[in-house]
């Protein structure tokens, strides 16, 4: 069943980047023009983000670190329910679209539509990976949340655990 709330949010949110497209960024913009002009809905300062996170949640959070494989329940859980944002509490993906793989991070095939925001890792190519890394972040608060990733040809949204928080479903 799609929950009519899921879709008003997916619909308010995808009209309000539209609009910021067209009023912001022109078809000439440079890339560093369209970065700073976009700015997280959340913003908290350090000394904020210290406060509510223990230091390995800031370190995956707030500096793009992994948790060791395997070291977070959520990798091997198949519970029904939400997975929202450690940092804003925002929904991020649907027990649904999660699947259980060895590697042992969280795996979805998917986010909800407009929940997470894609960029190249500066801190350079996965373990093995041949092209750039790509990583995945909450588009509200911008904290890190895994990697964009490739397994047996199919895309996989490869998270840490500990970058998110889960809802049961109350069925
Ligand atoms: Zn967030």
């Amino acid at each position: 069943m799609q929950d009519p709330n899921l879709s008003r949010r997916a619909f308010i949110g995808s009209t309000v980047i539209g609009c910021a497209t067209l009023g912001t960024h022109s078809a000439t913009a440079g890339v560093e023009e369209r970065n700073a002009a976009f700015e997280f809905e959340v913003q908290r300062t350090e000394g904020e983000w210290r406060e509510m996170l223990t230091d390995e949640e800031f370190r995956i959070l707030r500096e793009g670190g992994t948790e060791p494989a395997r070291s977070h329940p959520f990798w091997e859980s198949s519970d029904e329910g939400t997975y929202h944002c450690r940092g804003c509490d925002l929904a991020l993906y649907d027990s649904e679209w999660k699947v259980i793989l060895p590697m042992g991070w969280v795996f979805f095939y998917h986010s909800h539509p407009t929940a997470v925001i894609t960029d190249i890792d500066a801190s350079g190519p996965m373990p093995g990976g041949t092209g750039p890394a790509i990583s995945a972040a909450c588009r509200r608060c911008g904290s890190h949340q895994g990697h964009i990733v490739a397994i047996n040809r199919e895309v996989l949204h490869c998270i840490n655990g500990t970058s998110l928080t889960f809802t049961p479903s109350t069925a």
